[in-house]
């Protein structure tokens, strides 16, 4: 997907929600949209703060620990996502880092995770993430699974606020996101994770709360802006 100049590919992924909003009869208000600025730095991520975006996402501890500090002095108000894979032995850092985890996908997460807020008292969102494709290679827990972990993860004290999924690649995602919706409905979570920069309408229309939008922000990943 093309950018443009910072400013205006916010402006354009924002009116985007809203007009993908607008058509299902929902507020446009109530979804969010975390930036993902993996790979970006500060230097990328600036404008952005400038034009008044503040919900970020990362997908790595480490890199959003190395570059984040910095930016959120300047910034107190900015709020960020980790939406990629964590692994248990990051679970302390991510949950004195991230005001919400995406990605809370299997026991041993759930448990150290449990424990890190135990430990700190920082108490993050959290988001089941689901294999929605039932795919070999994805995160996430198999939805036969999803009952049995978000029973863990209550009793672990976590705060899980709703679900998130990457829909299978080069498919029709609506189907995904639907079925997402409706596990979400059938649990009684309020909050849903889905869409990105191709497909954050479609999301929307389905009742995404959070869209995770980084290339039509940021331009493609690894090359120069
Ligand atoms: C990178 C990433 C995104 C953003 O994808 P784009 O297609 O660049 O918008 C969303 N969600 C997750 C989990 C990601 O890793």
């Amino acid at each position: 997907m093309e950018r443009q100049d910072d400013k205006s590919a916010l402006a354009t992924t924002r009116a985007r929600i809203a007009a993908a909003a607008t058509l299902a009869d929902r507020k446009a208000g109530d979804v969010t949209l975390v930036a993902v600025s993996k790979t970006q730095g500060p230097e990328a991520i600036e404008p952005l703060l400038a034009a008044g975006q503040r919900v970020f996402g990362e997908n790595r501890v480490q890199e959003a620990a190395a570059k984040w500090p910095d930016l959120c002095a300047r910034h107190p108000d900015v709020v960020l996502h980790l939406v990629g894979q964590l692994q248990s032995n990051k679970a302390e850092e991510a949950v004195t880092l991230f005001d919400a985890i995406h990605s809370v996908d299997r026991p041993s997460l759930v448990k150290a995770l449990g424990a890190a807020i135990t430990k700190t008292g920082r108490r993050p969102d959290c988001f089941v993430q689901v294999n929605i494709g039932e795919e070999e290679q994805k995160g996430g827990c198999a939805i036969a699974d999803l009952p049995a972990l978000l029973a863990q993860a209550k009793d672990a004290g976590l705060s899980v606020v709703g679900l998130m999924a990457v829909p299978p690649a080069g498919v029709e995602a609506a189907p995904y996101f639907a079925l997402l919706a409706k596990l979400a409905r059938d649990h009684g979570l309020a909050e849903l994770s889905m869409g990105m920069s191709d497909d954050l309408e479609t999301a929307v229309m389905l009742g995404a709360t959070q869209v995770r939008v980084g290339t039509a922000l940021f331009g493609a990943r690894g090359t120069a802006a």
